[in-house]
């Protein structure tokens, strides 16, 4: 409930009894809680939703997973263990119905999020995941810039990279994908103990077992492309190609791939050879969409300039691009009139003044 809400003030703390399941849960307050939606109360379930993951940290409350990797519900000891999620839907709504608790169904949008192909709704779940320790990390990345071992073309873009590298956050590496490098940590069958190492161990260094099985998790996409630079040259062996080719100069790139891949670039250069991976980051303009959205596969709003082509002729075709697309620009030109991306206006404010 919302602190703030007297209705329910003397209930703070005490414990009730969680129909169905017939567990405690404590009574909590927290202003989380919008006391002007539905009752003004809400049952918290820390382990599948971020808002009430963090409403659970705040109150120390357990994180108690009731949903198994195929969205059957894991309830062991209850009716409802086993069964589809949208089957248990049905049967808790029924049971609390015979049981007289059941005021109103009423429709309610919301945004749990759902699968992009296939519209599948999405279950937030916790899991034990891989970080990168960031704030040692960031320091070397901080310094080229500051030093002028690395700088941006226009230069305002520095500040972007600046900003992100100073307020860093550990970094999750572990993805659940089939497709990607693998997590290089190794668990023991027998005893659990778990081993990361550049190459597969034979054994398990605790108590000698061969049973060892590889994590599932890939690295994140992000992980893998911050070796790019150097994992082509042959990297981690000192090749010719590593020798003649690295550290490369200049990277073209959008600024909607400064986070991802310029600064993991960076740091992952720094971290692992010592040198940036390169000199230049010049920062070029994108094309949108009518609508100011970047065109992208997974909208499907992007053109084929042989149609424009067909249609308004080449130099149209041109004339739209280098007007559109000077460096930096994260602008749309349409015709005459400038135009904020719909995706970051703030960004118009870095259009080179001359144009
Ligand atoms: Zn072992």
């Amino acid at each position: 409930m919302n602190p703030d809400d007297d209705r329910y003030k003397d209930l703070i703390g005490k414990m009730l009894k969680l129909p169905l399941t017939d567990r405690e849960i404590p009574v909590i307050a927290d202003s989380y809680v919008d006391k002007e939606f539905g009752t003004g109360c809400v049952k918290i379930t820390p382990a599948h939703d971020p808002n009430d993951f963090e409403v659970g940290k705040r109150h120390n409350l357990p994180e108690l997973t009731i949903m198994h990797d195929d969205a059957t519900i894991d309830l062991p000891g209850s009716k409802y263990d086993g069964m589809d999620r949208y089957e248990a839907r049905k049967a808790m709504v029924a049971d609390l119905e015979a049981q007289g608790l059941l005021v109103k169904v009423v429709p309610h949008a919301h945004n749990v999020g759902t699968h992009d192909r296939c519209k599948t709704t999405v279950e937030p779940m916790v899991k034990q995941q891989w970080f990168v320790k960031m704030d040692e990390m960031a320091k070397p990345a901080i310094e080229a810039l500051k030093s002028g071992r690395l700088k941006f073309v226009p230069e305002s873009f520095g500040k972007t990279y600046l900003h992100w590298l100073e307020n860093i956050r550990d970094w999750c590496i572990s993805r659940q994908l089939w497709w990607g490098h693998r997590i290089p940590a190794y668990y023991c069958e027998e005893c659990g103990e778990m081993t990361v190492a550049k190459i597969r161990p034979d054994k398990c260094p605790k108590c000698g077992c061969t049973n060892l099985h590889q994590d599932e998790d890939t690295l994140d996409t992000w992980f893998s492309s911050a070796l790019w630079p150097f994992s082509t040259l042959g990297w981690p062996k000192q090749t010719e190609e590593m020798e003649y080719f690295y550290p490369t100069d200049v990277l073209v790139t959008g600024y909607d791939i400064i986070f991802f891949w310029v600064i993991r670039m960076v740091f992952s250069g720094l971290e692992q050879t010592g040198k940036e991976p390169f000199h230049t980051v010049l920062i070029h303009g994108l094309v949108r969409d009518s609508q100011g959205r970047k065109m992208s596969k997974s909208l499907g709003n992007g053109i084929d300039p042989l149609e424009v082509i067909d249609k308004y002729g080449a130099d149209a075709l041109r004339m739209t691009l280098i007007t559109g697309n000077a460096p930096a620009t994260t602008c749309v030109s349409t015709g005459s009139a400038w135009r904020p991306a719909a995706t970051s206006p703030t960004r118009c404010g870095t259009r080179p003044a001359s144009l």
